[in-house]
């Protein structure tokens, strides 16, 4: 125990909107699960207001099309999304004034749905069958037809932009004068991945870049290019594209905003991470660090884990962990959680005389 109490003395400012609130996240210390000699951070997204890494990105879009006069004031954003951008522009158009339309795949769990509802979003659902494309031309269709503004958030630019003004630049100070050996991250959009690549490329050259994919979807790994319409959207799904269970990471084609990545080899290896081996990173991370983290951010930590494992005695690896696990109450990374007593809890209750209670 430490001999003082803790104290807190608030931000030292006052906010004008939550969207302020955005970014500035934690690195934080895993003090029980990282291997002998390896020092572990994760940097935990989910401390922006919405929960997720997402929050950014929504931001940014925004921001960035008021800015350039291709969003008009009252006008209605429309967006393909597996839920975190979604609920991010729910918040952004809610504290700003838009209307918003999400399509998303009804693959994706039910609470990201209601909660983009909750935060005044119209959903549209589109069916599995059809995957990530499918969800993607349905947001394209309307927003041609309607006249509504589309976020694009796989092809724009505001993208990999917010994180090399943002979660990059975070990085960089808080590793100022501190060894950092390894950054790991997956990719959805990419827009992480591009954007904090970019800078630690040019400012932390020694940083080895870790890029994980799920083991049953590698895109990048096969090498197989993505064909693309155009505007740089995919014209076709991606042969190497599998179903998995890490929500939010690659969809069926390779976005736009990961391209750069690929065309400048910003990542040092590709590491592959199961679905299962995710999932029980992020129980790992929730019991053992009490850090609660999606399944995406389990699989962070399981490409982390295993970088850690190859690593040199004394390294410092950065684990990025997109969002909270509270956004899984409904999916497999809470099966075998139990919702009535466990015998032991029973056992428990039992242990006193006055267990019963009155009815
Ligand atoms: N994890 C989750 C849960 C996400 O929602 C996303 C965004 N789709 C990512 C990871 C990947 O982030 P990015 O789009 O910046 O690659």
């Amino acid at each position: 125990m430490s001999a003082q109490s803790r104290t807190t003395e608030g931000r030292g400012r006052l906010y004008d909107s939550i969207i302020d609130t955005v970014g500035n996240t934690p690195c934080v210390r895993l003090n029980n699960i990282a291997p002998e000699g390896r020092t572990i951070y994760v940097k935990a997204e989910y401390f922006n207001p919405l929960s997720s890494v997402k929050d950014r990105l929504a931001v940014s879009i925004i921001e960035e099309a008021e800015r350039s006069g291709a969003l008009k004031p009252g006008q209605t954003v429309v967006e393909a999304t597996s839920g975190n951008t979604g609920i991010g522009l729910a918040m952004v158009c809610a504290a700003k004034g838009y209307p918003l339309v999400v399509t998303m795949a009804d693959s994706f769990s039910i609470e990201r749905r209601r909660l983009m509802r909750f935060l005044g979003a119209k959903v549209v659902l589109t069916p599995r069958a059809v995957k990530g494309t499918g969800m993607y031309y349905k947001a394209k269709e309307l927003a041609e037809q309607n006249g509504w503004f589309l976020a694009s958030q796989f092809e724009t630019q505001a993208n990999s932009l917010v994180h090399e003004n943002t979660t990059a630049r975070e990085i960089l100070a808080d590793f100022k004068d501190q060894r950092l050996d390894y950054w790991v991250t997956g990719y959805g959009t990419g827009g992480t991945m591009t954007g904090v690549s970019r800078v630690l490329r040019r400012e932390r050259p020694e940083t080895k870049i870790v890029l994980s994919e799920p083991d049953t979807a590698q895109l990048l790994a096969s090498g197989t290019p993505q064909e693309r319409t155009a505007d740089g959207s995919p014209a076709t799904g991606h042969p190497a594209w599998a179903p998995h269970l890490l929500q939010g990471w690659t969809p069926d084609f390779v976005p736009l905003v990961i391209q750069e990545t690929i065309d400048q080899k910003y990542y040092d290896s590709l590491m592959p991470v199961s679905g299962e081996e995710s999932v029980e990173w992020s129980r790992q991370l929730a019991c053992r660090e009490g850090i609660f983290t999606g399944i995406s951010g389990g699989g962070s930590l399981a490409a982390t884990m295993k970088a850690a494992e190859m690593a040199p005695e004394g390294s410092v690896l950065l684990c990025m962990l997109p969002d909270t696990g509270e956004r899984y109450l409904s999916s497999p990374l809470f099966d075998g959680v139990p919702e009535d007593m466990t015998e032991d809890e029973q056992r428990i209750s039992e242990s006193t005389p006055n267990y019963q209670m009155p009815s």
